[in-house]
């Protein structure tokens, strides 16, 4: 009887390897695609560089409480904490990122930091193209992964 519940497995297999077979082919026109991705195409999920959010009033969602470097397995989030005052308010908590850094010549896109934060501040986007020659590069800072005022949650 095992060899009769081998034989159907393989054909179920190979049922599905030939079905699959005669399926056209997706392609993606990337990077000569249209949009902003380029013709690329992502899963929702899908885990890009980082994205630091603001709140329906453009305040930075970041409070620099820290959490996401204690996450982090791989250490690469480095975060300098600075205080809002009555003139100039960057968070709308007690405390603000003055300075944070990812290193994506450590990170492993593994989520935990995302997970970790109390306010959603620190979320995956869609972007993937990092590669570099120069390491150095590969060091995004807060001016690089912040959503712009403009484009910010409404
Ligand atoms: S995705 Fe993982 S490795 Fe990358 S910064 Fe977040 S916690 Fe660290
Ligand atoms: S991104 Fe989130 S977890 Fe990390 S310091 Fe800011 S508020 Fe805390």
């Amino acid at each position: 009887m095992s060899v009769v519940r081998d034989l159907a497995a393989i054909a179920k297999g190979l049922s599905i390897t030939f079905r699959e077979t005669l399926e056209p082919a997706p392609v993606e026109n990337y990077p000569d695609g249209p949009g902003p991705e380029r013709g690329a195409v992502f899963e929702g999920r899908f885990r890009g560089a980082h994205v630091l959010q603001r709140d329906e009033n453009g305040l930075e969602k970041c409070v620099a409480c820290y959490l996401c470097a204690a996450a982090c397995p791989s250490n690469c989030i480095y975060i300098e904490a600075d205080e809002n005052t009555a003139e100039v308010r960057i968070s709308s908590a007690d405390r603000y990122a003055k300075v944070y850094n990812i290193d994506y010549n450590r990170c492993i896109f593994c989520g935990y930091c995302v997970e970790a934060c109390p306010t959603d501040a620190i979320t995956h986007g869609h972007g993937f193209e990092l590669a570099s020659l120069n390491a150095t590069t590969l060091v995004m800072r807060k001016e690089d992964m912040l959503v712009q005022i403009a484009t910010a949650a409404k």
